[in-house]
């Protein structure tokens, strides 16, 4: 399951290159192209899936351990904590139709980012 003009699509085929930041079996982590904060990661299906609806249950622990994987990454540069965000549907702000989380290194009282 690939769509030929999915950006995400194209960096999972490693046709558009990123600063790579942690691949596993069924996912790619890289980052933003357009950081919100320093180290600014989006976590990606190497599958198309347009948002997290359509992403079969029997990837999410993958997912999970993918994201404590990126944050133990990030710790080692000195992030204490993280944003997730995920924008399901072009009605919540998602722009790139292919599922993908941002995760957002925090540390205690940084300005880069206003939380919900
Ligand atoms: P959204 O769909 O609104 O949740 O956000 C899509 C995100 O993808 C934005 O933060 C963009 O900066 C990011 N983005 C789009 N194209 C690329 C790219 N080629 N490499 C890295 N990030 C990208």
């Amino acid at each position: 399951m690939a769509k030929d003009d999915c950006v995400f699509c194209k960096i999972a085929r490693k046709e558009i290159p990123v600063k790579l930041v942690y691949e596993s079996e069924n996912f790619i982590a890289f980052l933003d192209v357009h950081p919100k904060v320093k180290g600014h990661t989006l976590i990606i299906p190497k599958k198309h899936f347009v948002n997290i609806i359509d992403l079969p249950s029997d990837l999410g622990s993958e997912l999970l351990d993918v994201i404590k994987r990126v944050f133990e990454i990030r710790q080692e540069e000195g992030a204490e904590g993280f944003n997730l965000i995920m924008n399901n549907f072009p009605a919540a702000g998602q722009l790139v139709i292919h599922a993908h989380l941002h995760f957002l290194p925090r540390k205690k009282g940084d300005k880069g980012f206003k939380s919900i």
